[in-house]
């Protein structure tokens, strides 16, 4: 029988009731839905009723919901609860429609982050720091620790009534998922599509390791650029004809004038690049111009002076020359300037400079409307533009400092000196010396920095490995367009663009917390030997049993022979990106056997939802390694969400402005929170939220419409002993074809319009989940049952149900009224069982509570049916909605007349 609710909605009794019921055995060992399901045999992380629900469901067509594994850390933000929350409504909705759902939850739980959070509790400042600690130590409490962040997550995740398999969620630290991840390595090396090589990356001098490009962070601050000149070389006659062009400019001699907020890195300049169209002017300067020093030499460079015909002006008068003092001789095509030779200014202190002479050479990255003087200074191994320029002009790139930011051996007199303090100054005074410092200006600009621990990053060639993503370039935007993308612009704008322009993925980090790369070395013929697997490795060298924890440092200490020359090969210390770790997830997670890479049954993943950020992250990564491994995407669909904004602001816990879940779930509960956070639109679009929690106030003023709906029902069904179902009147069995809704037991044309408004409210419900916009599901329920439900037919329907007549039950006992007041339970009975089914992805705890008071026959409402209009046999009827909406339109202008006399107009049922 139905139940009578407490006067209230108390979000917090209510949650606790679903708690207490989802937790409860008794419900699921008597419950008949799952014959032999055994509430003894559910791990101790879930509830009865998830295990329930998903056994129910356990023969239903299968749905791989793929979780992008958040970074484990800790304690989370609304912003970081609503993507989860959203993932769980969209599961939640799935189940309910019959699928066999897999939705096994995972953390990222390698990587920098996890290691500078130990450092930092150590006080450690550097590696040498780790090391001297002992790696196995440090490892071992990254474990430690990293498992502890997952279980603040998890249980935070429960809280908020996320159902996921929180048994057994999968860890990228796990060694059955590093065998995943190597054998994903070792067959791309085996593909060719891995390469060790030299390439600039951006390195943290303090973490000494390289960062991604798209993880930096941006700090504006104002440096002292320096204005370089670098001396054409003088050649005679006979050598400077050899040359194609560029010879005139040598036979005028001068100075070719560059700019740099870097000006270190001209210890590792290598040519000049200029716009071979652009115009270049030669400046000649007045002898004793620049003679203004307290030195007492003259500092005025050879003349001329080349600079962009566009800069000259800001040029001279940034270098102090009053505009009498230059003249422009003649100008210049930058072609003409082409394959000029300069003398390296430093050539002399620095004497494994590999290009003392270097030459001027035409680049795409010279842009002479901008900052400098148009001809740019270029270091391929300092700059990644001149790195890859350098490679086609065939320079060894030059980049003498080491992964902690300070010069090596090779650069003479500035070894050991940090380039980001006392190098600079020491190359600034070597080039004011060389009088190649032509002056210096202030400079506001933004300087990229490590995001683990905001020291100022370095540019620098080192040996990496990286996958050759731009080999795979079509592939990916084939394999693209065979997704689905909610909103589908993204998948054509913004991830395509990502795809287009992403570079090799440099995938080495020279770290100790990660997963390790798997590839040893030959001392003797350096060859490569690649590891597939801990098996694999354990038979290489010699084990008699797998590595059970294949982490740093146990690896470092095995010893390979190698294949070829029988040699000993030994590991390469780095360890892998950590999103090389989570674009393996859509297998590795499914746990099968490694050696199917990545072709397991239920492969590739049907639904990921993620933040907009992930077209450059995990949508990203993942798609590389699914088209290079699986010749795929590696998943169907993929909806991507926005940003929270707390305040019209980025949520950031380091600045500490931040909602937690807990601070709203205590004033408004954790269904208010959710049914806030759902209710946004979720196709890339940012979530809002203010301090005051407005929002959340206000759908809390909704449940309670919802709350006083059902309360008002059950309460004279209880009355009268009628008990609802959600089949129709006289139609309790729902395979029956008895007679269609609103035309059994006389119901009134009023009940018969409520029918046909919940058929269209199932239909657009249904098709809102469909186009995954659950938001306009969540808003579709919600108006109605505010708006028709209570604020119309109840109060319509509020006679016939304080009617008395016989006892109810029978069809027809006690005459006309209660004929009258059955249909109206007939029809509250099954809209409100309709909605309570609608409404249980969002609100779960909530529609638990109804769920059971309007005595539903399933031990819980997430084990039931989501509701089909067809199958209730709800009548479609758009003339009597078109009637009913013109005569409430009536009473609406009744009702504000009513207003204006002061009168009191209606009010939802409360
Ligand atoms: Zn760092
Ligand atoms: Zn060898």
């Amino acid at each position: 029988m139905p139940e009578k609710l407490p006067d209230h909605y108390d979000p917090t009794a209510v949650e606790q009731h679903a708690n207490d019921r989802w937790t409860d055995p008794e419900p699921y060992a008597e419950a008949d839905g799952v014959p032999d399901f055994d509430p003894d045999a559910t791990p101790e992380e879930t509830s009865h009723a998830y295990e329930y629900a998903v056994r129910a469901r356990e023969d239903g067509e299968p749905f791989y919901f793929l979780d992008g594994p958040p970074f484990t850390s800790g304690r989370m933000h609304v912003g970081n609860a609503w993507g989860k929350l959203l993932k769980d409504c969209l599961l939640r909705y799935h189940r309910m429609q019959g699928r066999a759902v897999r939705a096994r939850p995972g953390y990222d739980t390698h990587g920098l982050p996890v290691e500078v959070n130990l450092e930092q509790r150590h006080g450690f400042d550097a590696k040498q720091d780790v090391e001297q600690y002992g790696v196995d130590r440090f490892t071992a409490e990254c474990r430690e620790y990293v498992a502890e962040q997952a279980g603040v997550m998890t249980e935070e995740f429960r809280d908020l009534g996320v159902w996921m398999d929180w048994d057994d969620p999968y860890l990228t630290m796990d060694p059955k998922y590093v065998d995943a991840v190597w054998d994903a390595f070792a067959t791309l090396y085996e593909e060719g599509l891995l390469e060790r090589g030299e390439r600039v990356v951006n390195t943290c001098p303090r973490c000494e390791t390289a960062v991604s490009d798209s993880r930096l962070k941006y700090e504006e601050r104002t440096v002292d650029a320096a204005y370089v000149g670098f001396p054409l070389h003088e050649a005679d006659r006979r050598e400077a004809s050899e040359r194609a062009s560029g010879e005139t400019a040598n036979r005028a001699g001068g100075t070719l004038a560059t700019w740099t907020t870097t000006p270190w890195t001209v210890v590792g300049n290598q040519f000049v690049a200029v716009d071979r169209e652009a115009e270049y002017a030669a400046v000649t300067v007045a002898d004793g111009a620049a003679d203004r020093s307290d030195d007492g030499e003259d500092h005025t460079p050879a003349s001329p002076l080349y600079v962009a015909s566009e800069r000259v002006e800001a040029v001279m008068d940034a270098l102090g020359f009053d505009s009498d003092d230059w003249t422009v001789d003649r100008t210049l095509p930058g072609a003409e300037l082409v394959g000029a030779t300069y003398d390296h200014p430093l050539a002399d202190r620095l004497s494994d400079h590999p290009t003392p002479r270097g030459e001027v050479a035409g680049a795409d990255y010279v842009d002479t409307a901008g900052d400098g003087t148009g001809l740019v200074h270029s270091a391929p191994g300092f700059g990644h533009e001149d790195f890859e320029r350098g490679r086609d002009l065939d320079l060894p790139p030059y980049g003498p400092v080491d992964l902690d930011g300070r010069f090596t051996d090779a650069a003479g007199e500035f070894a050991g000196a940090h380039v980001h303090g006392e190098g600079r100054e020491a190359v600034l005074d070597a080039l004011t010396e060389a009088g190649a410092l032509l002056g210096t200006e202030r400079y506001r600009h933004e300087y990229p920095q490590c995001p683990r621990c905001d020291t100022d990053v370095v540019y620098r060639a080192a040996e990496q490995w990286l996958v050759r993503t731009t080999d795979l370039k079509s592939d990916l935007l084939d394999a693209a367009e065979e997704t689905t993308w909610y909103p589908a612009e993204a998948r054509d704008g913004r991830f395509r663009n990502t795809v287009e322009s992403a570079p090799d993925w440099n995938v080495s980090r020279q770290r100790y917390w990660g997963s390790p790369l798997p590839v040893w070395v030959c001392t003797d013929c350096g060859r490569d030997v690649v590891v597939g697997s801990r098996a694999e490795l354990a038979e290489r060298a010699g084990l008699d049993e797998p590595l059970e924890d294949p982490h740093r440092p146990a690896v470092d200490e095995l010893t390979l022979d190698c294949p070829d020359c029988g040699g000993a090969a030994r590991r390469v210390a780095d360890v892998l990106d950590v999103w090389f770790d989570s674009a393996v997830a859509s297998w590795a997670s499914l746990d099968e056997s490694p050696g199917e890479t990545p072709r397991p049954d239920a492969w590739p993943a049907d639904l990921v939802v993620e933040g907009n950020d992930q077209t450059r992250g995990w949508f990203l990564m993942q798609l590389v390694l699914g088209v290079a491994l699986g010749g795929r995407a590696p998943y169907e669909e993929v909806l991507m969400h926005g940003w929270a904004l707390l305040d019209g602001e980025p949520m950031s816990k380091s600045r500490g402005h931040v909602v937690r879940p807990p601070d709203v779930v205590a004033e408004h509960g954790r269904d208010a929170l959710r049914a806030h956070l759902l209710g946004h639109e979720q196709h890339g679009q940012d979530v809002s939220l203010t301090s005051d929690l407005q929002g959340v106030e206000t759908v809390r003023d909704r449940l309670d419409v919802v709350w006083n709906v059902v309360r008002f029902a059950t309460l004279f069904m209880a009355e009268d002993g009628y008990r609802p179902t959600l089949a129709l009147a006289g139609d309790a069995d729902l395979d029956g074809a008895a007679g269609s809704a609103g035309e059994s037991r006389n119901g009134q044309v009023l009940d018969r319009w409520l029918l046909a408004r919940l058929r269209e409210v199932v239909e657009e419900a249904t098709a809102a989940f469909e186009r995954r916009a659950p938001n306009e599901a969540l808003d579709a329920t919600l108006e109605f049952l505010v708006e028709d439900v209570s604020r119309f037919y109840v109060q319509a329907v509020r006679d016939r149900v304080w009617a008395t007549g016989g006892e109810a039950g029978g069809d027809t006992a006690g005459g006309d009224a209660t004929a009258d007041k059955l249909a109206a339970y007939d029809t509250l009975g099954t809209v409100l069982h309709a909605c309570v089914r609608l409404l249980a992805p969002f609100v779960p705890h909530l529609s638990e509570r109804l769920y059971g008071a309007l005595d539903g026959a399933e031990p819980t409402v997430h084990a039931t049916d989501w509701p089909d209009a067809d199958t209730l046999g709800l009548p479609a009827d758009p003339d009597l909605l078109a009637d009913v909406d013109a005569l409430r339109a009536v009473e609406g202008a009744v009702a504000t007349a009513r207003q204006r006399l002061g009168r009191k107009g209606r009010w939802p049922v409360a």
